[in-house]
């Protein structure tokens, strides 16, 4: 699934299709219906000051597929990209109020929701992509937590997962793939019962420590997982802009 469609590129072609040229906000709420903004390093003390909850973030890991609004198009990000969720089932900023237009947290709305103008992108395009807030920042000073998180980005990185599913040929799934990627699903849901249950951790934060699960990222790679069977499914092919980077995975 694509994320983030708070498409700087699409509001920038509206923007030039635009007969009228404006210079002020409308509230049309079109920015904050494409997707929550991504937090940087400024947006840390409205996290750890409980202004921004845990629980409405989410994490896109390092190596996972993103789609890059500024340049258009689909790459992995090489580091952490902590964003704020949408609504269930819809890309919706979960901070969004339909009846009043207005936003939940603006008085500490991100930097992001700061910079973007409709109008004029310059200033979001510029920051977009600087000094990113990581799981790190916010989480290493708790004992343990650290850890396991980084056990969980080594077993279940999006590299492994990758590569395991480079290895599927013409919609066949090969034995040792499937057994690689069944053992990543199972880690995954292991850590997600774990940790709430022995630190008693609210389970809406899990998706800000571990990401989204494993069982449904796969997606990306064009597999499902069927949970009653615990077996692995082709259902397509996966995104063809980003078989590049199998291609580059597989040559290493
Ligand atoms: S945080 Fe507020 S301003 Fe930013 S996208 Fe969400 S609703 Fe819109």
């Amino acid at each position: 699934m694509i994320e983030n469609r708070m498409t700087v590129n699409r509001i920038k072609s509206r923007q030039q299709n635009s007969a009228t040229k404006r210079n002020d906000c409308l509230r049309c709420g079109t920015c904050c219906q494409k997707g929550g903004p991504a937090l940087h390093s400024v947006d840390l003390e409205k996290v750890e000051s409980g202004q921004i909850l845990l629980k409405y973030l989410f994490t896109m890991r390092a190596g996972e597929p993103i789609f890059d609004n500024v340049r258009g198009m689909i790459e992995t990000t090489d580091t952490d990209i902590i964003k704020i969720k949408a609504k269930a089932r819809s890309s919706v900023c979960i901070f969004y109020d339909f009846t009043s237009s207005n936003c939940g947290i603006y008085d500490n709305r991100p930097l992001e929701c700061r910079l973007l103008k409709c109008w004029d992108t310059g200033a979001i395009e510029a920051d977009y992509n600087r000094q990113r807030l990581s799981r790190k920042d916010l989480i290493v000073g708790i004992p343990g937590l650290w850890e396991l998180v980084m056990d969980h980005q080594e077993r279940c990185s999006f590299t492994r997962l990758a590569k395991a599913a480079g290895a599927i040929k013409n919609g066949k799934i090969s034995a040792h793939a499937e057994d690689e990627i069944l053992e990543m699903i199972r880690f995954d849901d292991s850590l997600r019962t774990l940790i709430p249950s022995k630190s008693g951790m609210d389970k809406e934060i899990l998706e800000f420590l571990l990401g989204r699960p494993i069982f449904q990222v796969i997606h990306i790679f064009g597999i499902s997982y069927d949970t009653d069977n615990n077996r692995l499914k082709y259902i397509s092919r996966p995104w063809a802009s980003i078989s590049w980077h199998w291609d580059q995975i597989e040559n290493q």
